[in-house]
């Protein structure tokens, strides 16, 4: 039998001491912690992902608003807008949903982000902590990833960790936190040849690639504890990079989707929060 890495119950009892944490300072009379997500247009996918963001905060008791800018906002708009943000005193953390609209480039406005309020962990001064191995912040699903594995006590230090998919987003931060670690990381992606034989001498396997059930028995070994951060949708239906339902008898240990990483993911955000909250009073 594998054990089920599960995001959901992982993503709650995790919940339940930030919310434990939060009720402290209100009792203390102290002001809230406060996310503000950045949403340009109205992308049915995006507005999922910023709504669930939003009710997480509600459960936690962490204030959030969701900034709504119209589509047609160009990239000077937005800009404005975070800087109002960063100079906001009342505001921990900000974070801009993407992909913004029209495939307009991020760069400069996730450069414009105060470092110290950036919970996303994407401005270049948090990826150089990262690959400094300096505290900062880490993008969420990264490290939602690597509270997964330790919750469920999957030794990290000296396992060869092979992640797949090298996005800024998912794949590169992880790479470098599992390499933080102290894991030996094989990072794979499209023009990698002959996957599986990387996989298939794994002790741990990420799978963040966005192709539909591609990672099969094939690629996999019994030691392999596989962490799916894929999220696909067929026939209405999400489904992961890898194929659950035929290697979960194989494997050491798997993440399911939905309920594995997507709630990582969502409570990370929250930590983060907390962490800049934290941060900007000096703690
Ligand atoms: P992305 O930016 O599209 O990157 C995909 C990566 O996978 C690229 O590095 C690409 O290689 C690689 N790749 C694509 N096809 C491949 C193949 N056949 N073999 C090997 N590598 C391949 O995607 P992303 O933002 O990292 O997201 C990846 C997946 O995770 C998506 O399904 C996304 O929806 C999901 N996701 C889930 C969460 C969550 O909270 N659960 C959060 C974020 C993303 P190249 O670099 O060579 O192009």
């Amino acid at each position: 039998m594998s054990i089920l890495l599960d995001g959901k119950q992982c993503a709650l009892d995790i919940e339940t001491s930030l919310k434990a944490e939060v009720a402290e300072l209100a009792a203390q009379g102290k002001r809230l912690p406060k996310l503000v997500v950045v949403l340009v247009g109205s992308d049915p996918a995006s507005v999922s992902y910023v709504t669930n963001k939003s009710k997480a905060c509600n459960r936690v008791g962490l204030l959030s608003e969701i900034h709504n800018l119209p589509q047609s906002s160009t990239e000077a708009d937005i800009i404005a807008e975070v800087k109002a943000l960063n100079a906001d005193h009342s505001v921990d953390g900000i974070l801009v949903q993407l992909p913004l609209p029209n495939r307009m480039p991020s760069k400069n406005i996730i450069e414009t982000i105060d470092p110290n309020k950036d919970v996303d962990g994407l401005h270049s001064v948090n990826v150089t902590k990262l690959v400094m191995n300096e505290p900062g912040f880490v993008p969420c699903t990264a490290k939602g990833v690597i509270t997964l594995l330790k919750t469920y006590h999957i030794p990290l230090s000296g396992a060869h960790a092979v992640v797949l998919g090298r996005s800024q987003l998912v794949g590169r931060p992880l790479a470098q936190l599992l390499s933080n670690e102290n894991c030996t990381v094989t990072l794979c992606h499209s023009k990698t040849v002959d996957i599986p034989q990387y996989t298939r001498m794994a002790d741990i396997v990420i799978a963040a690639i966005g192709r539909p059930k591609m990672i099969t028995r094939d690629y996999l070994s019994a030691k392999a504890a596989v962490v799916d951060v894929g999220i696909n949708k067929v026939d209405d239906k999400l489904v992961g990079d890898v194929d659950f339902e035929h290697v979960v008898d194989l494997v050491r240990a798997i993440s399911p989707v939905p309920k594995g990483v997507g709630p990582m993911t969502i409570v990370t955000l929250l930590q983060n929060t907390l962490d800049a909250y934290r941060l900007r009073n000096g703690q």
